[in-house]
């Protein structure tokens, strides 16, 4: 097969058949097709897109690069959630546990952030001792002990994801729904699950920036799912203000474990059950999404949501006691009045970023103190010497940061409705 032929099908819109994506999938993974010809390949799919069917193909064959986990034979469902990144989203790290108290498996692979968004993993290594690499048979272990795990890809996970998603990351590759989907549903078909539940942010704080767009991912991961033997779901939610309160790394942690301690943001707790919902329907652990729904506020108003997570943690061998420390605490106060109209997320993740809180590449070293708590959601009312938001970070922030914190809080005199927290549903 010549890799040149291939590349001018795709350039062409014309189908390529699956034993040639396998041809190339494998001959990439194994250093015979050099960078330059995967990245003309990987431009012809961004622009020309590819059928339901081949990204079924390109799928399984980034599956087959690597390996699956091990499951048991206990017949216990294996679910996992899937969110497309957004700005404060913590729900991986409350989700697993609360499901895990409802007789599910919870495997979760998750990756670290770079750029405006964190990730599950550098939050999770806010706790003192916890690891996130382990290898295939410890996994087995963590989810034994606990019910669930967090942890990061072992090299064995879709190797060739891994190769070509660097790629992309360079090339201006990333924003393709057919490359996304096979990116995705590649990894968490090496979970060995059950279903899938996807989160796709939608809103000005994501990578999706329309409902259509984010829509037309969600079909594409539910279809290609569905062909692939994963039952997937999506749930088509806002990334206009950050989730919750908390934005950053050790601050997320302790909001997510107040959430699951039955106070903390309303919203982190509505989002989390509906998704957990989602997750429990689709391995018939639930009759009706209310019984689900009931089961979960349960699972953690008694309590055993955030002994689930203490022994999550512990399992992975880190401790959580009490709220994690942060760096020192400034505010920045309101000038006028006014009703929340906009927030400027990209504002706020990027002075994580700046101030170490985030990383610019994938070495970079993290400072987990470093955070910022937003007080007001879009559409609350805001009096002038209101506190907008509180920052952590160890030098007092300069009359610029405080400026431009005070012009990312856009202040309006005509009231503003709550932009809905899920727009839709995909199934
Ligand atoms: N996340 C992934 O895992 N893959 C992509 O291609 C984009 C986001």
């Amino acid at each position: 097969m010549l890799v040149a032929e291939l590349i001018v099908k795709a350039r062409d819109g014309e189908p390529l058949s699956r034993e040639e994506i396998d041809y190339l999938i494998a001959q990439y993974s194994e250093g015979a097709i050099p960078d330059y010809q995967m990245a003309a390949w990987a431009m012809a799919v961004c622009i020309r897109g590819m059928p339901t069917k081949q990204v079924g193909y390109l799928t399984t064959a980034m599956l087959h690069s690597g390996d699956r986990l091990p499951r048991d034979q206990d017949g216990v469902p294996r679910v996992d959630k899937h969110s497309t990144g957004g700005l404060g989203d913590k729900v991986s790290l409350l989700l697993a546990p609360l499901l895990a108290c409802c007789d599910v498996r919870v495997p979760m692979i998750s990756g670290r952030g770079l750029g405006l968004t964190g990730g599950t993993l550098d939050k999770l290594e806010s706790i003192p001792g916890l690891a996130v690499d382990f290898d295939a048979a410890a996994s087995s272990r963590l989810l034994r002990q606990a019910g669930c795990f967090i942890i990061g890809a072992s090299d064995r996970v879709a190797p060739a994801d891994r190769k070509l998603y660097a790629l992309r990351d360079v090339t201006g590759c990333v924003e393709s729904v057919p490359l996304i989907t096979a990116s995705i549903l590649s990894k968490k078909l090496a979970g060995s699950l059950d279903a899938l539940v996807m989160d796709v942010k939608v809103g000005r704080a994501a990578f999706m920036k329309t409902l259509e767009d984010a829509r037309r991912l969600a079909v594409s991961l539910v279809e290609t799912g569905r062909k692939a033997g994963l039952p997937v779901t999506a749930l088509l939610t806002d990334m206009d203000q950050p989730l919750g309160h908390a934005v950053g790394n050790a601050i997320e942690v302790n909001e997510a474990a107040s959430v699951l301690t039955g106070s903390g943001p309303r919203d982190v707790r509505r989002l989390t059950i509906a998704l957990a919902a989602e997750s429990l329907l689709q391995v018939g652990r639930a009759e009706s999404r209310e019984q689900a729904v009931e089961r979960l506020e349960q699972e953690i108003d008694s309590g055993r949501a955030i002994e689930r997570f203490r022994r999550m943690i512990a399992a992975q061998g880190g401790r959580y006691e009490a709220a994690l420390p942060l760096a020192k605490e400034w505010t920045i106060v309101a000038e006028s009045s006014g009703w929340l109209q906009r927030i400027d997320c990209k504002w706020l993740g990027e002075w994580i970023v700046t101030h170490g809180g985030g990383r610019r590449k994938l070495r970079d070293a993290i400072d987990h103190r470093v955070g910022i708590n937003v007080q007001n959601k879009i559409g609350d009312h805001v009096e002038r010497g209101d506190v907008l938001c509180n920052l952590y970070v160890d030098e007092q922030p300069d009359e610029n940061d405080r400026r431009r914190f005070i012009k990312a809080f856009s202040l309006e005199q005509t009231e503003t409705p709550k932009p809905p927290l899920i727009h839709e549903r995909v199934v």
